[in-house]
């Protein structure tokens, strides 16, 4: 399995999880279709970091939410003509998720707006669930068997967190120092990982150093384009030099985590994308290179 840019110890928790949740739900003959939905191969992490050369992300260019998280959900639900979708969102998780609550509210208050969509709706039946009240009802509900609550409860346990995704405004991350990808650099330092390591997960180790040495390398002016995409003169995408500084150190955090974290799809499509910006005429790295 390509592990992709998300905590491994949660996604292996999610596909056990979901094998058994199928197969619970087929026993009990609910009508359950399960999809497992990933980003497409030009909007992956990798690909736009060390195939585009986005600078990873921070809280004023926050461009992963839309791409790795709301878009692989919006592309399976605008096929259909009207989608409700399900999610675990609670009032009084923070501030900024009541705001967020608010802005989206209906006249029932199960159900909430989805944002840029007037076809679909949002169905949260724990919108007014207390913390307690979800850690208890995993703890003492019959069904679902498939939720291993002592399993759930150890990884956050050990990871001192709460609640995972939900799109947040600008400015934190949509894991909000709580489950997101590995390579979060939104937050300044991944506490969830952090714990987690300190509680026994070593095979994540490699991953958070990662994660540190990319949040630096990504503010290095000497890997930085002095021109952005569109010709104008300031910050702009990580030069191909640094793009290739970064596929090494990627590729080396793989062999020493023992993990996949990078596809060949995903590399063969960075190789591609940086022929297209070695002919590109409106690429350029500075001030010396020649531009027509
Ligand atoms: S967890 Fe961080 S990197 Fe991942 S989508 Fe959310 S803000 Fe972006």
């Amino acid at each position: 399995m390509i592990q992709g840019v998300e905590n491994p110890i949660v996604t292996t928790y999610v596909y056990e999880t979901f094998d058994k949740l199928k197969r619970e739900c087929e026993e009990l003959n609910i009508p359950l279709i399960f999809k497992i939905v990933k980003p497409k191969l030009e909007d992956r992490f990798f690909v736009k970091v060390i195939g585009r050369g986005y600078p990873t992300p921070t809280n004023i260019f926050r461009w992963c939410t839309d791409k790795l998280r709301i878009n692989p959900v919006k592309q399976l639900i605008d096929k259909d003509e009207k989608a409700v979708i399900l999610l675990g969102v609670r009032s009084s998780e923070s501030e900024q998720r009541d705001r967020t609550i608010s802005k989206h509210r209906t006249d029932n208050e199960y159900y909430l707006k989805q944002s840029g969509s007037s076809k679909n709706i949002i169905f949260s039946p724990i919108i007014n669930h207390a913390l307690e009240d979800v850690w208890l009802t995993l703890r003492y509900n019959k069904l679902p068997k498939s939720i291993d609550f002592n399993q759930i409860r150890t990884i956050y346990q050990d990871a001192e967190s709460e609640c995972p995704v939900y799109r947040e405004s600008k400015g934190s991350s949509c894991g909000n120092s709580r489950f997101g990808c590995w390579t979060c650099t939104v937050v300044r330092k991944d506490k969830s990982m952090g714990n987690m390591i300190e509680n026994g997960y070593s095979e994540l180790k490699e991953l958070y150093a990662f994660r540190n040495w990319i949040a630096e390398f990504r503010d290095n002016t000497k890997y930085r384009c002095s021109y952005r995409r569109n010709g104008v003169k300031g910050l702009g995408p990580i030069t191909l030099e640094g793009r290739k500084i970064i596929l090494e150190k990627l590729l080396i955090t793989e062999q020493l985590s023992g993990l996949n974290l990078i596809s060949k799809d995903e590399i063969n499509r960075i190789y591609e994308l940086w022929e297209v910006d070695k002919t590109n005429l409106n690429y350029q790295e500075n001030a010396l290179q020649h531009r027509i």
